[in-house]
């Protein structure tokens, strides 16, 4: 009997063995799966049969440089064997095989980052939950949409101790030495009375064949109740030959999307693939997919890619960082070289000349697919970029030779229209005597169009690129210009908008409308008189339409969204004091510079409250909120004649 017992899990020991709970965010996973209703329940074979072949290739690999594992028994298989009578599906792999504390860990955890915000989406809605879930995949633990009990036993290659591993799925496990003939795993489904279809070997078969047929070890499904010969040494189901070896027009849509499922272990298909053969002085074969939705994991994950490495059909990695630049690790796939060694180390993957190219071929291969995709199908387009721009994005201040080819791929919203606009289309429609390419940055859409700083670019038709990816402000500064027009962000600096026309039709009246100069010019030293250090400098505004005043960054200081995301992850304390504008033709501004005419002392509170306005239309808190409502409170009074 085993004593094992690990710090911070809950074992308890028990006549069978130990007793361990499954993780949480499992419980309330299997929950979920065992009653809510999956329309295809028997996706769970391509799951497990899924697994049992990553099994496989690990093992593959593993014993290129230790062949003693695979010694006796060389040829991988996937066996299916169903009992009729006993109500039984049995999946068996000479796989890899797990040993004890991988059982725990593997079979009682969701180990893949982003599972917390996996789980707070589940909301106990079944519908809902089973379209997050249908997301995120379900692997092994799917086995309990058509089983009561499952049983796992595995032994892992190289040692000579199996253990057992079974579940009811209500909210434990039970982990029991075990023996084992051969290395592997066999998983032992007891189906539910209402599933007994999945005993049966002709149903089975066809599911195989329609999940499957890319798995690239022969599958067999065997009736172990049957009498005639073909069900006792039953031939494979599958084709049971490397997918992208095979020439595109012998694979069906079917199989490609299966294969997806297999290699990204998603649901759902992909938005598109690229399959392909590199010739020349590198030999290459891919078959690259991108999601046709955005993975919880893709900000969280560490890895680079998950994009498979074969060389010579045999499986190297799944965790390669030189073979597919981070700023396209929502890439799927399989990359297939023959160029490389077939023992080649993971050490030796590192500035190997070899993926090196292989990377620049996959690059601009995809690149040249989004281009197109980009030129032919702009719904399809504007959905992958919804998905992965963000990404995309991290590529332009990576420093790569793909900047200019990325800068092109690049889409905006703006303040024209609710479309995606590329930057050829935004330098298209530049004003007359406009020299700038114009953008706002912040975290949420409809704010940053409501900005006030927006205002006078609307009365000019003068177009602003709306940023809302915290990437934005990091490759802006970075890449600087587009067709050689400067960024420029709307709310630092002068915006210089008084060389384009306003189209709006307000410039006419704009001398009756306006305070003089210099009467505008006394308020503005007024108020910065009486905002001492909280301002950089008091000015009036070409920017401002409806508005009273709004903030702006000076010309070398730092944009200021960028500064409120700095700030607030620690990486500066204090804020730069920002620039306050005033609205000239605004009534209140109009007043008040006519009573500065008159009177320049006594501005401090008109002063302070225009300032917390600026404050508050920026979303930001008021470091003094008290004496802004005194201030109010004494102004209403006044303008109510109390
Ligand atoms: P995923 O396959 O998405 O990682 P699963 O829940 O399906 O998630 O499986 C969890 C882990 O359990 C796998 O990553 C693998 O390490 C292990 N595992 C599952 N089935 C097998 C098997 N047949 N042989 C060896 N390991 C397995």
């Amino acid at each position: 009997m085993a004593t094992k017992e690990k710090s911070g899990k809950s074992a308890k020991k028990s006549t069978s063995g130990e007793t361990h709970s499954f993780q949480a965010e499992v419980s309330r996973l299997l929950d979920i799966v065992a009653n809510a209703l999956y329309s295809e329940k028997e996706i769970f074979i391509r799951e497990l049969v899924s697994n049992a072949a990553d099994a496989c290739d690990r093992l593959r690999y593993k014993a290129i440089t230790e062949p003693a594992l695979t010694e006796g028994d060389p040829n991988f298989r996937i066996a299916i064997d169903v009992d009729k009578d006993a109500r039984t599906l049995t999946i068996t792999d000479n796989g890899l095989g797990m040993t004890h504390d991988e059982m725990v860990e593997n079979l009682g955890t969701i180990a893949r980052s982003g599972t917390t915000a996996f789980v707070e989406q589940l909301s106990g809605d079944a519908k809902k939950d089973i379209s997050v879930i249908g997301q995120f995949g379900v692997g092994f633990y799917s086995s309990f949409m058509v089983a009561d009990t499952v049983d796992v036993i595995s032994r892992q290659a190289g040692s000579d101790e199996a253990w057992q591993w079974s579940s009811d799925g209500k909210g434990a496990f039970t982990m029991a030495e075990a023996q084992a003939d051969s290395r592997g795993t066999r998983i032992t489904l007891h189906l539910k009375e209402d599933q007994a279809e999945y005993a049966d070997a002709y149903r089975v078969r066809n599911v195989v064949k329609t999940y499957s047929d890319h798995i690239a070890f022969p599958i067999t499904v065997k009736d172990v109740k049957a009498e005639d010969a073909a069900d006792k040494a039953p031939e494979a189901v599958n084709t049971a030959s490397a997918l992208w070896t095979r020439p595109a027009s012998e694979v069906t849509d079917q199989q490609y999307n299966e294969f997806f499922h297999h290699v990204s272990h998603t649901p759902g298909d992909p938005w598109t693939k690229l399959h392909f053969r590199a010739e020349g002085v590198i030999e290459y074969t891919g078959l690259l997919y991108i999601p046709a939705s955005k993975p919880f994991d893709l900000y969280t994950q560490e890895k680079a890619s998950k994009v498979r490495l074969y060389v010579k059909r045999v499986f190297i990695t799944d965790n390669c960082e030189e073979l597919v630049p981070r700023w396209l690790r929502f890439l799927h796939g399989v990359i297939d070289s023959s160029d490389l060694p077939l023992n080649i180390s993971r050490e030796m993957l590192q500035n190997n000349p070899v993926l090196t190219r292989i990377r620049n071929g996959i690059t601009s291969r995809v690149i040249r697919e989004l281009e197109s995709k980009a030129e032919k199908d702009t719904e399809a387009y504007t959905a992958f970029w919804d998905n992965f721009g963000a990404v995309l994005k991290e590529g332009l201040y990576d420093g790569t030779g793909d900047r200019d080819a990325l800068l092109g791929l690049t889409r905006f919203r703006s303040t024209h229209g609710d479309g995606l606009v590329s930057l050829k289309d935004y330098v298209g429609r530049m004003k007359e005597g406009q020299t700038a390419i114009y953008y706002i940055t912040g975290d949420d859409l409809d704010v940053v169009k409501r900005s006030p700083q927006l205002e006078g670019f609307r009365s000019r038709g003068v177009e602003v690129l709306l940023m809302t990816d915290p990437v934005d402000q990091f490759w802006v500064p970075m890449v600087g210009r587009f067709d050689d027009k400067p960024f420029k962000s709307a709310t630092q600096g002068g915006a210089d908008l008084s060389s384009i026309k306003k189209t709006d039709g307000k410039d006419e009246d704009k001398a009756e409308d306006t305070p003089a100069e210099e009467d505008i010019g006394r308020l503005t030293a007024a108020l910065k008189l009486a905002l001492g250090k909280n301002v950089k400098d008091v000015r009036s505004s070409d920017r401002l339409t409806e508005s009273a005043v709004c903030l702006v960054a000076g010309e070398g200081d730092l944009d200021m969204n960028l500064e409120r995301i700095m700030k607030m992850h620690g990486q500066v304390s204090e804020r730069a004091p920002r620039i306050l504008e005033v609205n000239p033709s605004h009534p209140l501004i109009r007043q008040l510079a006519e009573q500065a005419k008159a009177d320049s002392g006594g501005m401090e509170d008109a002063a302070f409250l225009l300032l917390d306005q600026a404050r508050i239309l920026e979303g930001e808190q008021l470091p003094d909120p008290a004496a802004f409502a005194r201030r109010m409170s004494a102004a209403m009074a006044k303008g109510i004649g109390a």
